[in-house]
């Protein structure tokens, strides 16, 4: 799995303005590319194709993932909680600035 675990441990639900409701899965997740660099994060809706924006990654936050994707197979609790907090930093500063 390569994907963002956003939702990962959630399982929720996203009641769309279609009238219908569906269970986003981490293949359903689309990342764009912005002109400015910045990665939307969205579901479309399997009904009607609305777009339902989850948040705003950049490349750095990617990197991050990557590195705790790494520390959770590896098994290193304390490396996995300290990227942890420095990408939910990260997320929070760039989706609270939009
Ligand atoms: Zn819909």
């Amino acid at each position: 799995m390569k994907s963002l675990k956003v939702t990962a441990n959630k399982k929720l639900k996203i009641q769309c303005t279609c009238g219908k409701a569906f269970e986003p899965t981490a293949k359903m997740m689309i990342e764009h590319v912005q002109d400015d660099g910045l990665i939307d994060v969205y579901y479309l809706c399997p009904h009607c194709k609305a777009k339902h924006h989850v948040c705003y990654i950049n490349s750095e936050i990617k990197r991050i993932q990557k590195l705790i994707d790494k520390a959770r197979r590896t098994n290193n609790p304390e490396a996995c909680k300290i990227l942890c907090d420095r990408k939910k930093y990260l997320m929070d500063a760039l989706n609270n600035r939009l």
